[in-house]
């Protein structure tokens, strides 16, 4: 692991402390409401795993997967659903989580599919945000952290299927990217 890595971005424990701040203010703000969590395949797993043992209150948690980094926008403008939920979310209140929010493209267009479906809400929780690269106004209500706009990887993010497995979140060494 230590040989690919340039720098830790957000340590292990930035990360528990502040995920933990963040299951406590969900748990606080959907206080009887019937919770439906819908993480983002691939990356959101870890974050997933670890935001939803932070909020004390019943809940619901499905996965949705959509087209990937760099192809995830068909032509018309829409995200091609790759799995789409199994669980209804009518009149429900869903709760979207990623990994990042890079340019706000991805969860516009998931949190309107989601929102015409029915929902009765549909708000996002992100671990981490690049405000400098957003092109499309999308309401995050909860970020973990802001990133600079640099390509990271771990606590779920991948760079080609690896890294994901990393419990903080940093950035690879430029040698990394090259073969
Ligand atoms: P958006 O639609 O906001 O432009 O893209 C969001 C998706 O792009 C994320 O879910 C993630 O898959 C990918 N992505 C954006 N920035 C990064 C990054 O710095 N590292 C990794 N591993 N994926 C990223």
């Amino acid at each position: 692991m230590k040989e690919r890595i340039e720098k830790v971005l957000v340590t292990e424990d930035e990360i528990r402390t502040r995920v933990a701040e963040l299951g406590a203010d969900i748990t606080r703000d959907y206080a009887g409401k019937d919770l439906v969590l819908v993480g983002i395949l691939k990356g959101s797993v870890v974050f997933m795993a670890d935001l939803m043992r932070q909020i004390r209150m019943p809940l619901t948690i499905d996965f949705i997967s959509v087209s990937s980094y760099g192809n995830k926008t068909s032509s018309d403008g829409t995200i091609t659903l790759l799995k789409d939920l199994a669980v209804d979310i009518r009149g429900r209140d869903v709760l979207i989580v990623e990994d990042i929010v890079d340019t706000g493209s991805t969860l516009y267009h998931l949190q309107r599919l989601l929102a015409h479906r029915g929902a009765a809400s549909v708000e996002i929780a992100t671990l981490l945000s690049k405000p400098e690269r957003r092109k499309v106004d999308v309401a995050v209500r909860y970020v973990g952290f802001e990133v600079p706009d640099e390509f990271v990887v771990g606590y779920g993010l991948d760079f080609n299927e690896h890294d994901r497995h990393w419990p903080f979140v940093g950035v690879l060494k430029p040698e990394c990217y090259q073969s």
